[in-house]
This record gives structure tokens, C-alpha cells and sequence, in this order.
């Protein structure tokens, strides 16, 4: 009793010594928002001081940490009577969308709207997260009455900064650069940022491109949160180049065909809300124009198919640090950038507060509308394999985004089959996963999974097609007949150890299969693959089986190690007990290749190298494949010794490297003495344009109209897109009898870029190649259409000891195109060896 009177004394004395004065950001920060960039966690400080100091209406929750350890987290502001119910609306909330269990007590009438703010996803757009600061005061100072009137209406989520450590990366480097007084001359050398830049994330990932897929921790923790919330007004703060003025919603064509006449009215609302404040100030903006809504995995369009309004507010201010000379001849401060995004939020959070009877009303109907089936024409989708880890991939993608799914009893109907681009009778390949149109998600759904994205306008902003069957590559049925789906999808397979003398087989048929591999190699245990097709015991076995052999594998516990990595990449394992086949090569034929060791990887990255691009392939090692990549400066190459090293990757990037003749030879040297190069996007097209033994394609098409010259000025975009392909959907055919494509059928479906394609390689293997009838589905102009014909994509030359792998696309685009990785395993591991 004793001492829990002292703890309790303790616990009040604590808490009176460390109670805070409610302090505007410039009293805590020691100056004010706009003089200087705040580091991240100064900004956290903020927060938590405020919550501390007004706990009534104030509260913090984190929901994560980055790559780098920064802690990310959102602060909700209510009024004190709705912070004491939080859960309760937030449970309201989700009913009123039909997610939870039970949805029956739901009601509109005492709830809040939820406005949701978000600041900061690219690092290097700083302003917002100061902005953010101003906002949140404002909104909790005793002395304002207005947003205490809100907050009867509202509950405000802030999410101060989405991506810390490219905001960090940004701040420490500003900081480190700036002198005494902020120098606006452009070019002065605090306005050029060094690469990678702190646009991305710690991987250089771009944040705003991931809401969706979900493939960085940022995301994935993030999301987490806005599904638990699910606002009805949501906006994504950014900067666009110091020279624009501000652009706010409503936003431009293509806007996705689903999307409501109310999503689309209130950001009019809103835009006539902005517009009033500018002009009361005189600043200048744009709406409806270049920002437009399409791309699913952005934080405008993302929270849109999740029934919000989602919007884009973007200030000029990139590269502008403290101060910079813009091309009207003005001088822009942080501070101004600052001033416009504050008041941006203030005015959506006023228009919200003023209009949160209809926000909850059309919410709620956005939801009735798609549990009642009424979204598309498609009513059931359904993914077929033969691996069951393809179909575990998608599914872990639909729950991720909160997309139920599962089986179905059915299995006789018609549908859309979105390989063969016809409607055919279904054909199961032996395991299935089904998802219904008749859900809270279906909008999503169908978004996601749709085979043929409606464009309204060809000129957007970015790729225009992404349709889950054929970036996962699995035979997947849409179908206009509503078909019960049971929730109850369950991984059929338990994965048995198996113990065997001679040796054991692993079948090579998803990306899973070359985690395991990578896993061996890093291991020390030798892999054989096989090169044909062969049968043992009466099953048949593909071409890249893995064979892990006691002999070759004496120094290591090879059946232990074999054993844990099927386990862990959840593949079965076979025992086998002789090296005799029933069929087909047995094991001490040469048509049984040996990796003797795990191959050295090196990756060029920094200056020259695409961040985005390095990114992408630094975190699939890093994160995914979890074996050893040494990343390298291109600018390094000269002098890095290569010896040590059995593949070499050059991402996507503009190499001057690539050009100069000491390192070409030694690149050549490299191969010729048995190396891989692996070269991706345009530094593929760069080895195209020196003589390495592949050529890019060049247009030959010829416009017979005798006026072709005699283009009109105002249709000059127009007239640009004919030769443009933001991202489209293309079919190769594959040889799957060469390493490369070992694991795919004799297609796969490829995200197309741009119009690069090489000509038939003479000598070396033309493994993925595009003929007449590629093109599949997104925006490809005709000059573009024209030109993807009869070419290669993906290709390998052996040079003396070695060879080249030369990929024309990104294979793992953005990290979402999943059915890519397992080709570019195949490069590093299987090709050429
Ligand atoms: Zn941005």
C-alpha cells in the first residue's frame, strides 16, 4: 500500500515537473517556421510538446519507424468530447464502410468527418512538414475559436512527415551547404543537390508511387494506419519546380472512369476555397492541369478508391532552399512556400467542416454502392496456378489494400481470360484464389485487377496500365456472373522435411524457388539446375529444377540447409536416392550445370546511375533475395577491381562511364574472362549505341502525307504523344528453353516505357522477344505501336569466357511487377553460366 501511494506520488510529481506550456512552433524551435529547414525529429519534438501540453484534444500514435530508425506517426486533433470517444468513431467509421464484422450500429448522425493530411512523402519538398507545424497550432490554440467550430465537426489527422529519412537527407545536406544569409542565385551550389537526392526513401524509392503495392516499410506500416481510419478528405502534400506557382484540385484528365460526380464536385469546393485565399493575397495558382487521376498508387487517387476526396496540393519550391531567384524575376522563400501550404490545409479543413454532412453521406453511399455489385461489369475475378505461391503473392497484395478473397465452389463458367484476351470456359490449373465485385473494396478491385484500364485522355502523367494478372503472370478469369466466394482462402500445402542420402530436388516455378536458390549459394552448398526437362519417380520436372547432391556438398550440412530454405520460401522439397531419371538427363550429364559458388554481385550506383532504378535492385538483395550486393559509384568503375566480382549489373542511367574507352575495354576484358554483365534500360540501349553486338531498332515508318511538316501549334502535345508510351502493356515470347527464362511458360507480359527494341541479335540468344501482336493493353502511340514489332527485349550474347544479359525494360518496376524478379534471378544466377 505504501509504496504505491509513493508511486503514485511519483507519478503525479512526474507529471506536473514535465506538464508543457502549449507553445507555438517558433517559441519551441527558438525561431520562426521559414528561417530555417527543421530536422525530423525537431519536428516529432513539436508534435509530442503539443500533445503534452494539450492532451484533451491532442494525440499522438506512432505506427512505425523507417529503413533509418526515424519514427513516423500520426497526430489526431479533436474536440475533447470526441478524443474521449475516439475509438468509437473510428469504429462508426469503418461500419459506415461496411469493413468490420460487425457494420449494424453505424450512424451518421453525431459522427465527424475526418480529414486527413499528409506531409512531406518526397523529402525534398520540405515546406510541408514546417507548414504541418503552423497547422497543428493553430489548430489547438486556446485563443482560436474558429477551430474549435471545426473540430465539432471533424476530427484532423496529421501525418507530419511520410518520409523522414529523405527529408533528413535533404535537411542535413541543406544545412551543411548554406552560409550566413540564403544565396537565390540558381545555381549557387546550395540549389544543386547531390545524388541520390532525399526525394525517395532510404532504398531511393519513390513514396508516392507506392501506396498501392506497398512495397517499402514506410508504406506498408503506413497504410496499416489509413485502412484503420479511412478519411473522407485526404491530401498529399508536395512541391513541383520553384518556377510553377501553386497547383490545387480540382485535378486534370484522365480522370479514372470510377471515380463519383461527388469526388470530382467537392474538389471544385475546394479549388473555389484555395482560389478565395490566394487572390485575397495575390498569389498566383493552377488547377486542372498535369495532375491527374489515374495511377492507383498515388496519395491522391489511392485514397480516392478508398471513397475519399484525395487531392495533390503542390507549391513551386524544388531546389529552392531558403531562397531562391524564381523566372518572374521574384524571390521565393521557404517561408512564402510555407504560408501557402498552411493555408491550403486551413481552407480543406474548412471546407471539409462546412460540407461534413454530405462528405459522410457520399462516403457511406460510395461504400453501399460497392458492396451492392454495381461497380463494373466484371462481378467475380479469379487466379489460377498450378504454385501456390503465386497465388500467396496476390493474395498478400489484396489484403495488404484490405481486398477480400478466396475460393470458390463453381468452377463451370465463362469468363474473360486475360492471357488469351478471349472469353472461355475455365480451365483450373489446381489451385485457385477468387475475388468478388460485391464488397467494401470493389472499386479498388477493380482498379487493380481490371484487364483494360478506361482512359479518358491519353495525356497523363504517368504509366497507364498495371493490371495485376499480368504484372504477377498468372492465368487469372474475369467474369460478368456473380459467383460465391467463401472467405477462407487457407495455404493448402504444409511444407514436410524431407531426408535423403543422394540428394534432393527443388521445382523452379515462382520467385520463391530462387530465394531458395540464393539462400544455397550464400550457404556454401552447390546447386546443380537442370537444362532439360526430366522425370524421377513418375513426376515430371521442368527445365531449372534445383538438385542439391551430397556429392559436390561434403564440407556442408547440405540436407539441413535444403531443408530450411524450402522450409522458409514454403516450396516442397524432394527426396531422391539415385542419380538414374526415369526420363531425361540423369544427374552426371552434362545437360546438369554446377554453380559452384555463390557468384560475387556488384551493382554501379551513384552519379550517372538512375537513383530509382539502383534503388530498386539494392533493396530486392537487400530485402528480398537477402544475399550479398557490393554497390559501386560508376564513377569508381576505373579503378574498382573487377577480378573479384563474377557479375556486374548497370542499372537504368545516363553513363558517361559507358563512353570512355579505358573503361569499355576493361568491361570487355570483364566478359571476355568470364564475367556477366547484366545491363538494364537505357544503359542497354547505351551499349546498343557502341559496338557491343546489339542494336536498337530505329523507326522506319515514313509519313506518306505530303503536309506531315504542317503541324498546328496548339496541338503540339497532342501531336507529342503520338510518339509516346507512358507505360503500356506488352506480350513477349519467350525461349524458356535459355537459363534466362527458366520457371515461365513461352511468354511473359512486360511493362513497356518507352519505344526502345533491339534488332534480332546474329549471335547470342534473343530470349524475350516482341512480334507482330505485342501490344496488350495502356496508352501506346501509333508512331510507338508501329515500332514494338519484330525485336528483342531481352537478350544474351556470350562473349569469350562470359556474357552480356541485355534487358530493354525494367523488370522490377517499382517493385510491382513481380512476375519480373524471377527473370532477373535467372540473370544472375542461372544465364550464361
Ligand atoms: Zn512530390
Amino acid at each position: 500500500m505504501k509504496q504505491l501511494s509513493l508511486a503514485l506520488v511519483l507519478f503525479f510529481s512526474g507529471s506536473i515537473l514535465f506538464a508543457q506550456e502549449l507553445q507555438s512552433p517558433s517559441q519551441f524551435l527558438g525561431y520562426s517556421v521559414g528561417a530555417k529547414y527543421t530536422r525530423h525529429h525537431r519536428v516529432v519534438e513539436y508534435f509530442k510538446s503539443v500533445a503534452q501540453a494539450k492532451p484533451e484534444i491532442v494525440k499522438i500514435e506512432k505506427y512505425g519507424e523507417t529503413n533509418e530508425g526515424r519514427e513516423l506517426l500520426i497526430t489526431i486533433i479533436a474536440s475533447p468530447e470526441n478524443l474521449k470517444r475516439l475509438e468509437s468513431i473510428r469504429h462508426n467509421n469503418l461500419s459506415m464502410a461496411g469493413v468490420l464484422k460487425d457494420n449494424s450500429a453505424e450512424s451518421i448522425a453525431d459522427a465527424p468527418a475526418i480529414v486527413w493530411l499528409s506531409y512531406n512523402v518526397h523529402g525534398n519538398e520540405t515546406s510541408s512538414s514546417e507548414a504541418a507545424m503552423l497547422t497543428l497550432y493553430t489548430l489547438v490554440d486556446p485563443k482560436n475559436a474558429t477551430s474549435k467550430e471545426w473540430l465539432k465537426n471533424l476530427i484532423i489527422i496529421i501525418d507530419p512527415c511520410i518520409n523522414p529519412d529523405g527529408r533528413d537527407r535533404y535537411v542535413n545536406w541543406f544545412n551543411s551547404m548554406v552560409g550566413m544569409h540564403a544565396n537565390p542565385e540558381p545555381l549557387a551550389r546550395e540549389h544543386v543537390e547531390p545524388w541520390p537526392g532525399g526525394r525517395s526513401n532510404h532504398y531511393n524509392f519513390d513514396l508516392n508511387r507506392d501506396w498501392a503495392w506497398q512495397t517499402q516499410v514506410e508504406s506498408q506500416q503506413r497504410l496499416k494506419k489509413y485502412n484503420e481510419w479511412l478519411p473522407q478528405v485526404h491530401v498529399d502534400y508536395h512541391e513541383q519546380g520553384f518556377d510553377q506557382p501553386y497547383y490545387f484540385a480540382p485535378a486534370a484528365e484522365p480522370y479514372h472512369e470510377l471515380i463519383t460526380q461527388w469526388q470530382r464536385d467537392f474538389q471544385g469546393l475546394i479549388g473555389k476555397s484555395n482560389a478565395s485565399y490566394f487572390d485575397k493575397n495575390g498569389w498566383l495558382f493552377f488547377t486542372k492541369e498535369r495532375f491527374d487521376l489515374l495511377y492507383p498508387s498515388y496519395g491522391d487517387t489511392y485514397p480516392i478508391y478508398k471513397g475519399a476526396i484525395g487531392m495533390t496540393f503542390e507549391q513551386g519550391g524544388i531546389r529552392s532552399g531558403l531562397a531562391i531567384l524564381n523566372k518572374n524575376g521574384d524571390t521565393l522563400t521557404l517561408t512564402d512556400r510555407v504560408m501557402h501550404h498552411y493555408t491550403t490545409g486551413l481552407s480543406t479543413i474548412e471546407t471539409s467542416a462546412k460540407n461534413q454532412q454530405r462528405l459522410l453521406k457520399e462516403f457511406r453511399q460510395f461504400y453501399t454502392d460497392n458492396k451492392s455489385g454495381k461497380i463494373g461489369d466484371y462481378k467475380t475475378y479469379v487466379f489460377t496456378s498450378k504454385d501456390e505461391n503465386k497465388l500467396l503473392a496476390v493474395k498478400k497484395l489484396l489484403d495488404q489494400n484490405g481486398i477480400e478473397s478466396g475460393t470458390i465452389n463453381n468452377k463451370k463458367f465463362i469468363g474473360y481470360n486475360y492471357f488469351s484476351g478471349k472469353e472461355e470456359s475455365f480451365v483450373d490449373e489446381g489451385l485457385h484464389l477468387a475475388v468478388s465485385s460485391y464488397q467494401s473494396n470493389a472499386v479498388l478491385a477493380k482498379v487493380l485487377l481490371e484487364p483494360k484500364t478506361k482512359l479518358s485522355d491519353s495525356n497523363t502523367y504517368d504509366i497507364t496500365a498495371w493490371s495485376i494478372p499480368f504484372a504477377y503472370g498468372i492465368k487469372t478469369y474475369a467474369v460478368k456472373e456473380k459467383l460465391d466466394v467463401n472467405t477462407d482462402f487457407k495455404s493448402a500445402s504444409v511444407i514436410t522435411m524431407q531426408s535423403a542420402n543422394y540428394g534432393l530436388l527443388i521445382p523452379y516455378t515462382s520467385l520463391n524457388a530462387a530465394k531458395v536458390l540464393a539462400n544455397l549459394l550464400k550457404n556454401n552448398v552447390k546447386v546443380r539446375y537442370t537444362t532439360l526437362p526430366f522425370s524421377y519417380n513418375g513426376k515430371e520436372y521442368d527445365r531449372g529444377t534445383l538438385v542439391v547432391l551430397k556429392t559436390s556438398n561434403a564440407s556442408v550440412n547440405w540436407s539441413a540447409i535444403a531443408n530450411e530454405a524450402c522450409q522458409k520460401y514454403h516450396i516442397q522439397p524432394v527426396a531422391v536416392e539415385t542419380g538414374l531419371m526415369d526420363k531425361g538427363a540423369d544427374f552426371g550429364s552434362p545437360d546438369i550445370r554446377i554453380i559452384n559458388s555463390a557468384p560475387k554481385v556488384a551493382l554501379i550506383s551513384g552519379e550517372q546511375s538512375s537513383s530509382l532504378s539502383a534503388g530498386e535492385i539494392w533493396q530486392f538483395f537487400d530485402q528480398q533475395l537477402d544475399y550479398p550486393v557490393t554497390l559501386v559509384n560508376a564513377t569508381d568503375l576505373g579503378r574498382f577491381n573487377l577480378k573479384n566480382y563474377q557479375v556486374l549489373i548497370v542499372p537504368d542511367g545516363t553513363y558517361k562511364t559507358l563512353t570512355d574507352k579505358t573503361t569499355t575495354d576493361k568491361l570487355k576484358d570483364f566478359v571476355k574472362s568470364g564475367g556477366k554483365l547484366i545491363a538494364i534500360e537505357s544503359a542497354a540501349d547505351q551499349l546498343a549505341g557502341a559496338d557491343w553486338g546489339i542494336k536498337l531498332k530505329e523507326d522506319k515508318t515514313e509519313d506518306k502525307n505530303e503536309y506531315a511538316a504542317l503541324k498546328k501549334f496548339a496541338d503540339q502535345e497532342r501531336t507529342a504523344l503520338t510518339g509516346s508510351i507512358p507505360g503500356a502493356i506488352y506480350k513477349v515470347e519467350l525461349d524458356n528453353t535459355h537459363p534466362l527464362a527458366f520457371g515461365y511458360p513461352d511468354f511473359y507480359y512486360t511493362l513497356k516505357r518507352d519505344s526502345n527494341i533491339y534488332e534480332f541479335m546474329k549471335e547470342g540468344w534473343n530470349v524475350g522477344v516482341l512480334k507482330k501482336e505485342g501490344y496488350i493493353t495502356g496508352f501506346s502511340g501509333v508512331k510507338v505501336k508501329s515500332k514494338l514489332k519484330d525485336g528483342t527485349v531481352l537478350g544474351v550474347q556470350p562473349i569469350g569466357a562470359g556474357s552480356v544479359v541485355y534487358m530493354a525494360d525494367n523488370l522490377m518496376f517499382r517493385q510491382f511487377w513481380e512476375n519480373g524478379k524471377l527473370l532477373f534471378c535467372n540473370a544472375v544466377f542461372l544465364a550464361g553460366q
